[in-house]
């Protein structure tokens, strides 16, 4: 069988430091990276053991690529011959060089997802940055959170990018009525999915796909539905996913994360993203 995994471990920390987010200033505790490391090792022994194939998202509190076991595990999983994809949420900052990983990861499995910080990162570093993996022939998105003082750079950061690589905006929706009409049209150019994240979609009671073929899996193994849902359904290392099976109505009243909402059936995300919903790269964006 085949089933997505998002990966989320123990880190909680990050060497960028947003103003808005909750793990800017945490201290790299060597312990944690212990933990999570050790939590790693198991997730890919478990991996190559399994008789079903799997597409992997990492989807790290904090930057995960900055460590090489990170970085490792990319590359090894991207050779598995049980493994479909992998991905990673980065914010881009890895170094291009460290252990050739780059030129060792697979690049038919591999792909990123990277999140453009402006106010950490020049364009031009951000650009260096995403060139090696068009050097490379490894697919990525990448894009911003659109908050307003973001717009001109978000301007800049599509006029820079090839056409062939799709930049999304993930809203900002802490407040609702953010946008004026003016600025969502202004956005929509930019990204003509912007609509689809602007919203809380309701989903209380919805069918959505999680918990059948789509798990998240955290450093103590913990299977869960999805990341917003923190009911643990089972272990990898006692349960078999073919046997795990949720309701197929979602728990909570709203779901507004693309990682969540590209798995309610009602929005036919499937139809956008085709094989590219965990890296984010709708089908008419072709790379690699
Ligand atoms: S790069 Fe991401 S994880 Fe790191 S501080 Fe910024 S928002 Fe937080
Ligand atoms: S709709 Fe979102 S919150 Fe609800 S189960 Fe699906 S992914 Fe989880």
């Amino acid at each position: 069988m085949e089933f997505t995994i998002l990966y989320r471990g123990s880190l909680k920390s990050c060497n960028f430091h947003c103003a808005y987010c909750p793990f800017a200033w945490k201290k790299i505790v060597h312990q944690d990276l212990e933990t999570d490391k050790a939590g790693i090792s198991r997730f890919i022994e478990f991996i190559e053991n399994s008789q079903h194939h799997y597409r992997i998202l990492f989807t790290p509190y904090g930057e995960a690529m900055i460590h090489a076991y990170y970085r490792e595990a990319m590359v090894r999983l991207s050779k598995l011959p049980n493994v479909i994809k992998v991905a990673v949420q980065t914010n881009g900052s890895f170094s291009v060089t460290a252990d050739d990983w780059l030129d060792r990861i697979a690049a038919d499995t591999a792909a990123f997802w990277l999140s453009f910080h402006p106010e950490q990162i020049s364009l031009e570093q951000f650009t260096n940055q995403y060139q090696a993996l068009l050097d490379r022939n490894l697919r990525f998105s990448c894009g911003v959170v659109g908050i307003k003082t973001n717009i001109p750079t978000i301007r800049q950061l599509r006029a820079t990018l090839p056409q062939f690589v799709y930049m999304w905006i993930n809203a900002y929706k802490r407040w609702h009525g953010y946008y004026t009409d003016k600025e969502i049209e202004e956005l929509v150019l930019l990204d003509p999915l912007f609509n689809n994240n602007l919203h809380y979609y309701p989903s209380r009671g919805h069918i959505c796909r999680t918990g059948q073929e789509i798990f998240s899996v955290d450093e103590k193994g913990d299977i869960r539905r999805c990341h917003f849902v923190d009911t643990i359904i089972g272990n990898i290392s006692e349960n078999d996913m073919a046997n795990l099976h949720c309701s197929p109505h979602c728990p909570n009243d709203t779901c507004h994360c693309h990682i969540g909402y590209i798995y309610l059936p009602e929005l036919h995300q499937h139809s956008i993203y085709g094989d590219g919903m965990l890296e984010r790269i709708p089908c008419q964006y072709k790379m690699g």
